[in-house]
């Protein structure tokens, strides 16, 4: 029997993860698996370490032939957007990288991308492995975080709004692209290639955001994660989504897909009160950063779920939702 990506995780390793801690409680384990970043106790009375580990691997994450400047780029782009979605600043990085060959030019390459994106979100590389084996980089981030605010998937309330910051959609067109043996256009090339962790955002929602993830395999999955660890319904207005101004020429329906089901994005997803939202425009306008309002948390009513409204404000049919589905790599 073959099990989905989430289900493996749970049924493998979060229960007995959870029942080893509940065996032997430990005073620093603040968060365990199930979130964008763990959070252990222990950099004092104010802060929390926040740690998350992703691997890269060719053919999975990246497409054979990637520039090796744009891999070492993502690689740690997409663990810092784990620190930014739960509000952490970076402390540094590990990096585990298994190679077919010591090319000097692809590591010199490869270390070029890593390095640009290490200097501008200043976070030093700490450690790591190198060995012998197919492509696979595996990067492991620690940041802090004020543990009275970080940003967690548990903690949206019924009541509040949902936001999204950046445009959506536009990598998993070049992805779409890809697949059909195309070209992307620069720019969807560019948004695939080099994400932009959000992490001075994220830092800034502390003080005006509750619960927050980063989008990695599409909108509508990943609020999913929120729903079920708050108990919360999340309701997306469709009409209200920050599409990619890359998709402009799909029809409506083939862009909303990309954007609710796509993956890649990298933005971050939050909830905050209603008495938020001035702060959060400002906030949008001192970073150049879009942020848009797109939806409401309501009170769950049978199972957590996320459900998408039309352009009326009516939420679209069961039928409608099973077309979408989030990316699992099994
Ligand atoms: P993200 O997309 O934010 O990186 P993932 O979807 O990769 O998160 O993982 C979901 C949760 O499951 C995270 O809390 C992660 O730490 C945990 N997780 C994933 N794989 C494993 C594993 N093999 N062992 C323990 N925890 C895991
Ligand atoms: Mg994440």
């Amino acid at each position: 029997m073959f099990m989905g990506e989430f289900a493996l995780i749970q049924t493998v390793f979060a229960q007995r993860a959870r029942a080893l801690l509940e065996e032997n409680p430990s005073a620093f384990v603040a968060l365990g698996i199930g979130d964008d970043c763990a959070l252990l106790n222990g950099l004092g009375s104010h802060e929390q370490l926040a740690i998350s580990t992703d691997m890269f691997v060719e053919g999975t994450h990246f497409f054979a032939g990637t520039a090796p400047q744009d891999i070492g780029f993502k690689a740690l782009a997409v663990n810092l957007s784990d620190l930014a979605a739960m509000g952490a600043s970076p402390v540094g990085f590990t990096l585990a990288l298994s190679l077919p060959t010591a090319n000097q030019s692809f590591l010199t390459q490869f270390a070029d991308g890593l390095f640009e994106l290490a200097q501008q979100a200043q976070c030093p590389l700490i450690g790591g492995d190198t060995t012998r084996g197919p492509l696979n980089i595996a990067v492991t981030v620690f940041g802090r975080v004020d543990r009275t605010r970080v940003l967690r998937r548990d903690a949206a309330k019924a009541g509040q709004d949902l936001w999204v910051t950046g445009h959506l959609g536009g990598a998993a067109l070049a992805v779409q692209q890809l697949y059909a043996g195309e070209l992307p256009a620069a720019p969807s090339k560019q948004r695939l290639l080099r994400p932009q962790p959000r992490l001075a955002m994220g830092a800034a929602l502390l003080s005006v955001a509750n619960s927050a993830l980063d989008l990695s395999d599409g909108l509508y999955g990943d609020l999913g994660h929120i729903a079920r660890a708050s108990q919360v319904d999340i309701e997306i207005d469709l009409a209200l989504l920050p599409l990619d101004e890359i998709l402009s020429s799909l029809p409506t329906d083939a862009a909303n897909h990309l954007a609710l089901c796509g993956g890649d994005d990298y933005e971050l997803a939050f909830t905050a009160d209603v008495q938020a939202r001035d702060a959060i425009v400002s906030l949008g306008l001192q970073q150049g950063l879009r942020v848009t309002r797109i939806g409401h948390v309501r009170p769950a009513k049978i199972e957590p779920r996320v459900i998408c409204l039309d352009s009326s404000g009516v939420p679209l049919s069961l039928e409608w939702h099973s077309t979408l589905s989030a990316y699992e790599h099994f």
